[in-house]
């Protein structure tokens, strides 16, 4: 088994000039190059704004190329909770933004021609209780009604149509997600970005950021570890792995690792009987799996076997946790040989919701709590709009931005292990 992420080894990431300085000056600086950096930098460039994407490692490093690659509708927290955080109104606007962000990834893939297997095979959640499964019925009538959007009820005695496995208590379908190769898809967007004229500069850490007026316009002064540029805007980007540059908002943040593992490839007829219909699967506990085949016909399975950021140890430890996960699952694969693990870092809101606009005058996007690769694509180019002086519609602009009750964290997440033991009694008794 290789401790290496498997969509690595089926993607080509352009190389920019790793020689060159920053330049003097730029329109717009945006602090990392995973989905929201890199659509943002290609908007922007589309708009002619001079666009530096500064990324501390190389592009797509972060989460955008490590994911299951499920594009999926909606976000982490359900609808009777969203309705009840922000009324139906917002609601039905964050609804609706969910599912024009997948629109948004397909237009691009398709606009820059992208191949990176993006297809509309759907999502398949599967209910691990019998409650859960009867809330699945009382939720496709509030999204049917309030949003006007079809999801398909499947009950147990049917659920043999959409996955290979027995242990569920019935599922529910969206016809309208997606898949993709996460890492073909993040060096796409790269290439596309680099293409509109935006210029992204690898290794640049970003080590501070300090407001600088430059012949009589106000802007920022940033400064990397490949020296420093000065910037009107700066867009920050950096997700899961927001750091000490942006000190409030790595305070709103809480970084949480989540891992995969992959099988060998499966013969045709057993990834057949595991996924008939080939769809996004994911389960609905806190403390949840998610699994999907790859297009080489391998059984992806993840889920947040340990809750700390990824390193050597949680990820070897994680390999086993998630093999076991997985042959509860599907008994089927209990001989299969696993090729690959890795992990990567989510990033939640202490509300668990989506938070977008300016922060110290500086805008940003992140939160999008396991549901990037479309959100995260989505408020990459929205935001870009607005710097570039547009109006777009974007509903997670100027909603509440929660930080920890009382300030009792500086952006070290100590309570990891305590969230985890939590969740798992929450799974337990809900
Ligand atoms: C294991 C895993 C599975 C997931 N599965 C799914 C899924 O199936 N579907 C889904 O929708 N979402 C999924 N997600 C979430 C999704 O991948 C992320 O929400 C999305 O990739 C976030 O993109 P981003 O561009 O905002 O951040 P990232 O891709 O994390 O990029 C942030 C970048 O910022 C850089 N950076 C940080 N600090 C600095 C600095 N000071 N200077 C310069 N650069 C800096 C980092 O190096 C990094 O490359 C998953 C995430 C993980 C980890």
């Amino acid at each position: 088994m290789l401790e290496q992420n498997y969509w690595l080894t089926t993607a080509e990431f352009p190389a920019p000039n790793a020689d060159v300085p920053p330049p003097e000056a730029v329109d717009v600086a945006v602090i990392g190059a995973g989905f929201t950096g890199l659509s943002a930098a290609r908007t922007l460039a589309k708009h002619g704004a001079k666009v530096a994407v500064l990324e501390s490692e190389t592009i797509g490093w972060g989460a955008s190329s490590r994911n299951g690659g499920m594009v999926l509708t909606g976000m982490k927290l359900g609808v009777n909770q969203l309705i009840s955080m922000y009324g139906r109104e917002l609601t039905r606007r964050m609804y609706a933004a969910s599912l024009t962000s997948m629109d948004c990834v397909e237009q691009i893939v398709r606009e820059e021609s992208i191949a990176c297997d993006f297809s509309r095979c759907g999502h398949l959640e599967v209910a691990c209780k019998q409650k859960h499964f009867d809330d699945y019925a009382r939720q496709a009538e509030v999204i049917a009604r309030e949003f006007n959007h079809t999801l398909r009820v499947v009950p147990r005695n049917e659920l043999s149509s959409e996955i290979g496995s027995t242990i569920y208590f019935g599922g529910m379908v969206d016809e309208t997600s997606a898949g993709c190769n996460p890492a073909r898809y993040v060096a796409g967007l790269a290439r596309a970005a680099l293409q509109a004229g935006a210029e992204i500069l690898e290794h640049a850490r970003v080590q501070t950021i300090q407001r600088e007026s430059r012949q009589g316009e106000t802007g920022w002064k940033v400064t990397t570890s490949r020296g420093s540029l000065w910037a009107r805007e700066v867009f920050v980007a950096t997700s899961g792995y927001t750091g000490s540059a942006t000190p409030a908002l790595q305070k709103k943040i809480i970084p949480i690792g989540s891992y995969i593992i992959t099988t060998e490839v499966l013969p045709e007829k057993l990834a057949l009987e595991l996924s008939p219909r080939n769809r996004m699967i994911y389960d609905s506990k806190n403390y949840l799996y998610y699994y999907r085949l790859t297009p080489d016909r391998r059984m992806l399975f993840g889920g947040r076997a340990a809750f700390f950021p990824e390193n050597e140890q949680t990820i070897r430890r994680s390999a086993e946790i998630l093999r076991r996960g997985m042959i509860d699952v599907y008994p089927q694969l209990a001989g299969a040989k696993i090729d690959y693990v890795w992990g990567g870092t989510l990033d939640f809101a202490f509300d668990i919701m989506p938070h977008a606009g300016q922060i110290d005058g500086m805008y940003y996007a992140l939160g999008y709590a396991g549901h990037g690769v479309a959100m995260a694509t989505y408020q990459g180019q929205k935001i870009a709009e607005l710097i570039a002086g547009d109006r777009p519609e974007n509903p997670f602009v100027g909603i509440p931005f929660p930080g920890a009750r009382l300030g009792l964290y500086n952006g070290k997440p100590w309570f990891l292990p305590l969230a985890g033991a939590w969740y798992k009694v929450l799974d337990w008794v809900s």
